[in-house]
């Protein structure tokens, strides 16, 4: 059995699977992508053949054009097989955002399971992430730091109802990522039973719609820049976290500054970005995540693509897990 260090290569535009000529996430345009999820550290735009579920690819036409998103797109339902050049590869969910998918490739009876960005937690805009059994796992680490443990998120989304509550005549200002934190908080406040409008950065508005059109359902949403200033008391605004901190949020009335991130675990970034209200709601793994999924894949050997890679290596050496950084740049900043 070759080892997949011999058929799935790191090159400049990222990961390389030789015998199959495609690119896992390919960091430049190229001949043939295969895509994990549409954030745009991913799904970059002009590659000529480009392979994703259904939603990936749907989210990246929204996101960057019919043409921009693939001259050749192809979709493959969860676990369909699909032949390219020797490898037998298929797609199953990877529980991040909507049409996430791992990567699982197997070439002469070796199999390599390429994670994308995951998590574990349930979300209900997104198919919960599938364990794949596997020799190599290929996995994120943006958040492999034992300090990083996620708390439950319907506890976080009721700090934030109880903060509105608290403050009527205030707009609470959520700033979130467009693709996938704005709509799993949409749901998770639905969830809770929050049936009033929300109100939507013109950037959260475009993606909402696509995930309504993919079937899940959102309730009432409104564009807060038409909205009127009454309108806006008392209510719930979700915008780039670029645009809670700037001109944009200084015309509502007296905005309380919230984020939704894992990076809210971190004091310190909270309050460099004048955030009011941190709420750690995550996207991706945390530490008890990522090792519990390393345990259940079961494969002798993990690559680390991004993020904190020690932590995660030295948790895995001391299982006899055989761990590599890949040092892949230019994932991590999902909206750049
Ligand atoms: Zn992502
Ligand atoms: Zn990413």
């Amino acid at each position: 059995m070759p080892h997949p260090e011999t058929w799935l290569k790191v090159t400049p535009s990222g990961l390389f699977c030789e015998p199959g000529g495609f690119y896992v996430d390919p960091l430049r345009a190229v001949d043939r992508a295969v895509v994990t999820h549409a954030h745009s550290d991913h799904a970059r735009p002009g590659h000529r053949a480009v392979l994703a579920s259904e939603a990936t690819l749907a989210l990246m036409r929204t996101r960057m054009g019919d043409e921009q998103a693939g001259l050749m797109q192809q979709t493959a339902a969860w676990g369909e097989r699909v032949r390219i050049g020797e490898v037998t590869l298929w797609l199953e969910p990877a529980g991040h955002v909507l049409g996430s998918a791992q990567v699982a490739m197997e070439w002469r009876g070796s199999r390599v399971v390429v994670s994308g960005d995951y998590k574990r937690a349930a979300d209900p805009t997104t198919p919960g992430f599938v364990v794949i059994p596997c020799d190599v796992f290929v996995t994120e680490a943006t958040f492999a730091l034992p300090v990083f443990h996620h708390p439950r998120p319907e506890s976080e989304i009721a700090r934030l109802l109880e903060s509105v509550a608290l403050f009527p005549e205030r707009t609470h200002v959520v700033g979130c990522y467009s693709l996938g934190k704005c709509q799993r908080l949409v749901a998770l406040l639905r969830a809770a039973g929050w049936d009033a409008p929300l109100y939507l950065h013109g950037a959260h508005m475009a993606l909402c719609e696509t995930y309504e059109a993919l079937g899940v359902p959102l309730g009432d949403l409104r564009p807060a820049t038409v909205a009127g200033k009454d309108a806006l008391v008392g209510a719930i605004v979700l915008a780039p976290p670029s645009a809670v901190a700037d001109r944009w949020a200084r015309r509502l009335a007296e905005p309380v500054v919230c984020a939704a991130s894992g990076w809210m675990r971190v004091r310190q970034r909270a309050k460099q970005g004048g955030v009011e209200l941190p709420l750690v709601i995550s996207d991706h793994a945390g530490w008890d995540e990522l090792n519990a999924t390393l345990d259940e894949v079961a494969a002798p050997e993990v690559w680390v693509t991004h993020g904190r890679e020690e932590a995660l290596i030295h948790a895995a050496a001391k299982r006899g897990i055989r761990g590599r950084a890949l040092r892949l740049l230019g994932y991590g900043e999902e909206e750049a």
